[in-house]
Order: C-alpha cells, then sequence, then structure tokens
C-alpha cells in the first residue's frame, strides 16, 4: 500500500482507500449496535445421512440484517468482530440461541445435534468452558446435543490453552468438529491432539470432486483415513446429485449443501423435517 509511484496513482488511489476505511469504521459502529437491538439471527442448514437420506444434524449459521447496510454475509462481519472484540457477545448470542432452539426440536420429537461455529477470538479469552457450560445448564440441554464447529487455523495457535479447554468440554460430553478440513495448514497431528467427532471436508475440495481425479483421490483419502481413526465425515457444499452419488459411493457419512438445503430459518427448517417424516 505504501508503494504509489506518481502523483497520479496516489490521487487515484488514497480517496479509494479512505472510503474503504470509513466503509470500515461504519459497519464497526453499526455492527456494535446490531448486537444491542436484535439485528442477528440464525440460520439453519441441514445435514443429511447419506446412506438413509434423513437429517442427521443441524448447523447453526448467523445472519446479520442491518437497518443501514442490509444482509451483510458472516464472512464480512465475523472478521471485523474477532478484530473489534464484538465476537464475545456474538458468540454468546449464537450458543445460547442455538442451544434453546435445539431444545424446541427435541421437544418437538426431533432428536438431532445442533452445530455451532466458533471463532478463535473466542477460545483466546480461556472463558469458553466456563460460557458454553453456562449456557447449557440455563437452557437444560444436555452436552451431547451440542457439537462446536472449530477450523484447523484455530488450532495453531497457543496449543495447551485451546488443548484444554476442549478437553475439559469434551469430558462434560460436548462434541467437536473440525471444519472446512484440509484448507488451513494441515497438520495431521491435530488429528490424534484431541477426540474430535466429525471431520467436514471444505467445499473446496467436494466441488471439484467430478471434474479433477486429483479431488476424487484426496476426498476419497480422507475419507478413509477419518474413518480410520474414527470420525465421523460429512461433506460440504454438495451442490449436484453426481457429487453427492460420488460421496455416497465413497461412504462418506454426510452430506451438507444448496442441493439438500440452504440455510434456512428456524419455521422453514421444521417445514423441511416434517416432508422428511411425512415421506
Ligand atoms: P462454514 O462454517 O464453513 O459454513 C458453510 C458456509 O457455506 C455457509 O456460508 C453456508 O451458507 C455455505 N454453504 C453451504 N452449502 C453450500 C453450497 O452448497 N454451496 C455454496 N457455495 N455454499 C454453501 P455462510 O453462512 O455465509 O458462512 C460463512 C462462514 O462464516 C462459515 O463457514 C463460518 O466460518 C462463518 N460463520 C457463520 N456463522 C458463524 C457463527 O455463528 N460464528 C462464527 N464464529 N462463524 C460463523
Ligand atoms: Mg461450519
Ligand atoms: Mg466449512
Ligand atoms: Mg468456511
Amino acid at each position: 500500500r505504501s508503494k504509489v509511484s506518481g502523483r497520479n496513482t496516489a490521487i487515484l488511489y488514497q480517496p479509494e482507500w479512505q472510503d474503504e476505511q470509513r466503509k470500515k469504521s461504519e459497519l464497526i459502529q453499526a455492527l456494535r449496535f446490531a448486537v444491542q437491538n436484535n439485528e442477528l439471527f440464525l440460520h439453519y442448514q441441514p445435514k443429511y445421512h447419506l446412506a438413509k437420506l434423513s437429517i442427521n444434524g443441524v448447523e447453526a449459521l448467523v445472519r446479520w440484517q442491518s437497518k443501514d447496510f442490509g444482509l451483510v454475509s458472516p464472512a464480512t462481519f465475523i472478521p471485523l468482530a474477532e478484530e473489534t472484540g464484538l465476537i464475545d457477545d456474538i458468540g454468546l448470542f449464537v450458543l445460547k440461541q442455538a442451544c434453546i432452539d435445539c431444545k424446541d426440536w427435541l421437544a418437538k420429537g426431533y432428536d438431532m445435534p445442533v452445530s455451532v461455529n466458533l471463532s478463535a477470538a473466542q477460545l483466546s479469552s480461556g472463558m469458553l468452558p466456563e460460557h458454553v457450560l453456562a449456557i447449557l445448564t440455563e437452557t437444560q440441554l444436555a452436552p451431547r446435543y451440542l457439537e462446536l464447529e472449530i477450523t484447523e487455523s484455530m488450532l495453531m495457535q497457543d496449543q495447551k490453552a485451546i488443548d484444554s479447554q476442549i478437553s475439559t468440554l469434551s469430558k462434560q460430553g460436548i462434541n467437536f468438529a473440525i471444519d472446512d478440513f484440509g484448507t488451513g495448514y494441515s497438520n495431521l497431528h491435530y488429528l490424534s491432539r484431541f477426540q474430535a467427532a466429525t471431520l467436514k471436508i471444505d467445499q473446496s475440495f467436494v466441488k471439484k470432486l467430478s471434474t479433477s481425479s486429483q479431488h476424487y483421490n484426496l476426498v476419497k483419502g480422507i475419507i478413509v483415513l477419518a474413518k480410520t481413526l474414527g470420525l465421523t465425515t460429512v461433506a460440504e457444499g454438495v451442490e449436484d446429485q453426481n457429487i453427492l452419488n460420488i460421496l455416497s459411493r465413497l461412504d462418506c457419512d454426510s452430506a451438507q449443501g444448496f442441493l439438500l438445503s440452504k440455510p434456512v430459518q428456524l419455521s422453514a427448517l421444521y417445514s423441511l423435517l416434517q416432508e422428511k417424516t411425512a415421506s
């Protein structure tokens, strides 16, 4: 950014950069407001068991409907939330709402867990076990119905502090999934470091399954590896039937993706669940 060669470039470039900065600080302002004013809500994306083609779990995905900016993607606002510390409040909101909603579908007779994405910042505070266990007590949700999704890169940080929090929560019966598997600094060591129950194969691999033999072989290998280690596999980002068929043949356990269902509101999730039971 400092390599501005001529005067013209500088004049053309700077306002754009300033615009970006201004937009960013306005977003941060609005995000502060969002948490306090209930602009955040959850969508749920089902996971389908491939052999039974039934819904066997649901992932909570946070949404922000901003008064000023419209619907903002978590890919945009989660990094801002991490940068500003707002992630603590957002993370607690997501966890609590997900537990409340899971409790609700259990009461309606749908016996399936909820998965919640964690952010690195939530682990770095050291407060995660305390927060999670307090929310489980408050919502009266049994720990086995909560799965926490963490990414490989989150495991790269302060190992001791992270492992001890994960192990505290595991001992209580909470499950862990490794999200976006294959995209981080893939260090197979962490697969043995703690007892993750689930491995989610990143969509970038899944999408190329039918067109690239290299990706096909990679996914095949990941599934074999996961099975050997006793992990359940979930393929992310399944958008067409052909890929779903290949995953079935490779003995992948579950799949998620637009082909099966987009992330939806709780009420729409209930419609999906009803359809499934009816058919
Ligand atoms: P993720 O946890 O890997 O979630 C999967 C993302 O892929 C979601 O995007 C989902 O809508 C999208 N997706 C699902 N199926 C398909 C498909 O078939 N095709 C395509 N192209 N996309 C698909 P979303 O909801 O925008 O979330 C993006 C990321 O933001 C998530 O990736 C996760 O890392 C983060 N995120 C979302 N909600 C939360 C949250 O509550 N807390 C934290 N810390 N991060 C969150
Ligand atoms: Mg996830
Ligand atoms: Mg993912
Ligand atoms: Mg992701």
